[in-house]
């Protein structure tokens, strides 16, 4: 009986989903839906992001949070469209959710539209929200086990971004081995190592970007 109920709640998920897929279509809007646990940095990525490709592409941004708009005032700051999500104690985004911040935001001024997840590595992974692309942001000091705990993250994403490198040289973290067991669970998967503090490696990531929307 529950694994009905369960079966119903992500059918309407999809079926809204693909609703937001059909609408960004149509304004060629390519969004990303960019997942992380708390404190890895995504906001963080988003801004260096949002920096590298200015001038080179219209970006929008829609900040998920369980509660508060400090990250859609610090995005807002940049002088881009960007609408806050609260879930209100849900963990991850769906696409009802989504729907509502197309709604409100210039879908025909915006050509790549960052999707700010709730920080979460379990079930942001199983929703889908209309999304291009999906992105993992992980962190050094989260620790490199973090791909044999959350599978289904790992495989799931198309790009993986590993923030903070500028603190491998104080945690302990095997970046070797790290890469190994990611390309293990997810042979195709990219790997950008970034530093958000020193800028190292924002570049190629945000080349790369560029270039999946283009060549959508
Ligand atoms: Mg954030
Ligand atoms: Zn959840």
């Amino acid at each position: 009986m529950e694994i009905k109920v369960l079966k119903n709640i992500l059918g309407a998920n999809d079926q809204i989903a693909a609703k937001n897929r059909e609408l960004m279509a149509k304004h060629e809007v390519f969004a990303v839906n960019v997942m992380a646990s708390p404190g890895a940095g995504k906001t963080s990525v988003l801004l260096q992001t949002i920096r590298a490709l200015k001038g080179k592409t219209r970006i929008g941004v829609i900040e998920g949070d369980i509660a508060s708009s400090i990250d859609a005032e610090t995005v807002a700051k940049e002088g881009i469209p960007v609408v806050q999500i609260n879930t209100g104690g849900e963990c991850h985004l769906e696409s009802f959710q989504i729907q509502n911040a197309l709604n409100n935001l210039p879908l025909p001024d915006i050509d790549l539209l960052l999707i700010e997840n709730v920080g979460n590595l379990v079930c942001p992974a199983e929703f889908s929200i209309g999304e291009d692309l999906k992105v993992l942001i992980a962190s050094v000091p989260e620790g490199d086990d973090k791909p044999y705990k959350y599978p289904l993250m790992f495989n799931t994403v198309d790009a993986i971004v590993l923030n903070k490198i500028d603190l491998l040289p104080y945690v302990k973290f095997n970046v070797e081995g790290f890469t190994k067991t990611v390309k293990n669970i997810n042979p195709k998967v990219e790997l950008f190592k970034v530093s958000c503090t020193t800028g190292e490696g924002i570049q190629p990531w945000a080349k790369w970007l560029l270039a999946r929307m283009k060549s959508k």
